[in-house]
């Protein structure tokens, strides 16, 4: 039988465990290649989406955000029908690991299931305990669930 005390440290030790997962995230974007450019961007965009997987007619608007003036971290977000943006941030995430990662989000419809949950806390949960982890697995080890 599990006590209290039992079942909360194994909660911390997971969580701790599990935190060090997702920092490990920082040791892909370190090491990745740095996109200098909208062109180059652009230029990356089309031969990384073919490796997520993701179809021809799906259109993609990715940018870099020079100034930092919309967001500090990158994003993925959907924009409508078959249509996603990529917004990388102007130092942290300017790479191909992010760039990767933000289209794991959109190859495997997390960007879609996002929407359909309207509850803020259960989009968090999901976000934070599937979704992220799945996108950490494959921009930072290459591997797709
Ligand atoms: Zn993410």
């Amino acid at each position: 039988m599990i006590t209290r005390n039992g079942f909360l440290k194994g909660l911390f030790i997971s969580h701790v465990v599990y935190l060090g997962f997702l920092c490990t995230d920082a040791i892909g974007i370190v090491s990745s290649p740095k996109i200098n450019s909208q062109e180059e961007l652009e230029m990356i965009l089309t031969e990384r989406r073919k490796l997520a997987g993701i179809e021809k007619e799906v259109v993609i608007l990715a940018k870099i955000d020079k100034y930092g003036n919309e967001i500090d971290h990158p994003l993925s977000a959907k924009l409508g029908d078959k249509k996603y943006g990529i917004l990388l941030g102007p130092e942290w995430g300017r790479n191909v690991n992010t760039l990767d990662h933000e289209l794991y989000h959109i190859a495997d419809g997390h960007c879609d299931a996002e929407m359909e949950v309207n509850n803020r806390f259960l989009r968090f949960l999901q976000y934070f305990y599937l979704h992220e982890p799945q996108a950490i697995l494959y921009s930072t080890y290459g591997i797709k669930l």
